[in-house]
């Protein structure tokens, strides 16, 4: 089974309008958070037009890889969901 075909299989409440992951307004993103584009396993971080780096933490499944390399840096803001919303994993 392929880990897209398994990633597939989880669920998603959105917290609508309490997103629990934000990106500090910048100018320019810092390497860290730059790499989030790439490292983000369920593609949360984007580009924008204007190069800042923009999150959609709908499917969001709080691996905690971003928390590690921006939130002390001050590039994140990062809580868990509030209880009953976020990621519902299927397989654990
Ligand atoms: Fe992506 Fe993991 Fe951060 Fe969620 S916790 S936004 S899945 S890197």
């Amino acid at each position: 089974v392929r880990v897209e075909d398994k990633l597939y299989q989880n669920r998603y409440l959105v917290d609508s309008g309490r997103p629990h992951i934000i990106v500090r307004p910048h100018e320019k993103p810092s390497a860290n958070l730059l790499a989030l584009t790439y490292v983000c396993p369920a593609k949360c971080y984007e580009l924008n037009d204007r190069g800042q780096v923009e999150i959609t933490a709908d499917g969001c499944m709080e691996c905690g890889t971003c928390r590690i390399l921006c939130e002390k840096g001050g590039d994140i803001e990062w809580n868990y969901p509030r209880g009953g919303f976020g990621v519902l994993f299927k397989f654990g």
